[in-house]
């Protein structure tokens, strides 16, 4: 193997060091962004806790939101539920 080939696969070696420590770091900061909604949902709920009052159109009347309730879907979303 010559100097330069052994150069060229350090250096290869080195830019793919280099993009995997760039996605961690994007994915530590796409999992900090997750706990802070989830922190954020998890106190917007301490303030809706009563139970979903349904109309015959489906609509919320406890929490006055679209339909689906929105607290009904955070719910489910905190229990792990999809979406
Ligand atoms: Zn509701």
């Amino acid at each position: 193997m010559r100097v330069t080939e052994v150069r060229d696969a350090y250096g290869e070696i080195a830019r793919l060091a280099a993009e995997l420590e760039e996605q961690d770091r994007k994915m530590l900061a796409v999992t900090d962004r997750m706990i802070d909604l989830e922190q954020v949902l998890r106190r917007l709920l301490t303030v809706h806790t009563g139970e979903c009052r349904l109309d015959h159109e489906g609509f919320c009347q406890e929490h006055g939101f679209e339909v689906p309730c929105a607290v009904e879907v955070a719910r489910r979303v905190l229990a792990g539920e999809a979406l």
